[in-house]
């Protein structure tokens, strides 16, 4: 645990939270690393080279890197996979590739995490994304076929994160999503941080609606305490609005 992780468990106020996010950004102390491993690098390549993650990666407030898991196998085919036991149906991939590549990360640097992409595995969360947007260094491995040799999930992995209770045919979409949100949210990434501080679910609320111009499209207006210039006005009523849809459409954030 480092200490930027520990200072964050015991911000549990909102405010402390924000006071907290605007030094770390200001002295720049956050530089985060992800490492995926796929055996599909060309389906999260194009991803992470666009929109916030370019702009991460170019701020250099975060790295992202792919590693392919055929690289890592010495087997001549380049094959990652083999029949399960039990005669079940299905691929899986085998315990030695993965070994082979998260071992030459690690004796590159040390990782806070080695994540599983895993249907079973915790939910993914706006929280947890916030705490992983805190670590230095994270690898997110990538499960496909039916899934991984289950001794790599007993001996090397430290954490497993499903985005969802469906099945994907592999992990590449979760680490994508996992790596966009985390991302975002490492703190200088977003230019006006209270921009990612306002969105859905940072307070265990929904956000409030939001308008540009004009004014008045075809009748339809924007409502007119938006128009008021008045501060604490518009304050109160985007809480309130906040608020009436957290009710309406999430009440379970609010039983939290
Ligand atoms: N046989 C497995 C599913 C394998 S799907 C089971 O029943 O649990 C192939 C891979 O896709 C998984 O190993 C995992 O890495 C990834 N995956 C599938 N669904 C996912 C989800 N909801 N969240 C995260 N990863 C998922």
């Amino acid at each position: 645990m480092n200490i930027i992780h520990l200072v964050t468990t015991f911000l549990n106020t909102s405010f402390l939270r924000r006071l907290f996010w605007k030094v770390v950004t200001f002295f720049n102390i956050i530089m985060m690393r992800i490492d995926i491993i796929t055996v599909l690098p060309e389906m999260i390549e194009g991803f992470v080279q666009e929109s916030i993650l370019a702009r991460a990666q170019k701020k250099e407030l975060a790295e992202i890197h792919l590693h392919n898991l055929r690289d890592y196998t010495l087997d001549k085919w380049r094959r990652v996979d083999d029949y399960p036991y039990g005669g079940f149906p299905g691929m899986v991939m085998q315990c030695e590739p993965i070994d082979r590549c998260i071992s030459s990360l690690k004796e590159q640097r040390s990782y806070d995490e080695v994540i599983f992409t895993s249907p079973d595995g915790e939910q993914f969360t706006q929280h947890v994304a916030n705490e992983l947007s805190l670590k230095n260094n994270l690898i997110i491995l990538c499960g496909h076929y039916k899934g991984i040799d289950h001794r790599i999930r007993e001996h090397l992995i430290t954490r497993e994160i499903s985005i969802g209770d469906y099945v994907l045919t592999g992990g590449e979409l979760a680490a994508a999503v996992m790596a966009d949100a985390i991302v975002r949210v490492v703190p200088g990434v977003i230019g006006d941080e209270q921009s990612a501080l306002s969105d859905c679910f940072q307070d265990d609320m929904l956000s409030a609606p939001i308008y540009t111009r004009p004014a008045d499209y075809k009748g339809w207006k924007v409502p007119d305490v938006l128009l008021s210039g008045n501060e604490a006005k518009i304050k109160q009523w985007e809480f309130s609005q906040a608020m009436e849809r957290t009710k309406r459409l999430r009440p379970d954030l609010l039983e939290k």
